[in-house]
């Protein structure tokens, strides 16, 4: 087992020190804010869809832990060029994972690495304010608005 902990740590790692997809995206039509407050984790969201719920592109600003940075870091390259219906899919999985439940490991990607988390329910918070922030994205999206205002907390998560 603790080589499998080493590789997710170093997997975590990489991201926390190299992020992929930070900045803004110019045209973007939603931005969304979230925070967890327990942490003091902040992560602004950019994306640019188009017509068909598609993500053309996204990126991520702001500030938190190992944790929370990694997983925005992985969920960006997970998203990134994927619809909306399959964004959903890898939250739904992505929380089950957070309970413990049984997931698809080939589809989850890097993502197994945060599966350690699940232990720590105050890392959990850490670990989903990436994919808090993205239903939030998602929700103002569909709603027909840009995210102008739209803030997340993890304290409201149940
Ligand atoms: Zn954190």
């Amino acid at each position: 087992m603790s080589e499998f902990d080493d590789l997710y740590q170093a997997i975590i790692l990489d991201h926390y020190r190299r992020p992929r997809n930070r900045g803004t995206v110019p045209d973007a039509n939603v931005r969304v804010d979230g925070k967890n407050p327990l942490c003091g984790d902040e992560v602004r969201l950019e994306l640019r869809v188009d017509g068909d719920g598609r993500i053309v592109d996204i990126k991520s600003s702001g500030h938190g832990c190992s944790i929370s940075q990694a997983s925005i870091s992985i969920m960006t390259e997970l998203l990134k060029g994927h619809t909306f219906e399959e964004g959903r899919r890898l939250l739904e999985s992505v929380r089950a994972m957070m309970k413990g439940g049984e997931v698809d490991e080939e589809a989850m990607g890097e993502l197994i690495a945060l599966r350690g988390v699940s232990k720590f329910p105050v890392r959990i918070k850490c670990a989903m304010l990436s994919w808090t922030t993205f239903e939030l994205a998602m929700a103002e999206f569909q709603a027909g608005r840009n995210g102008a205002g739209a803030v997340v907390s993890t304290e409201d998560e149940k």
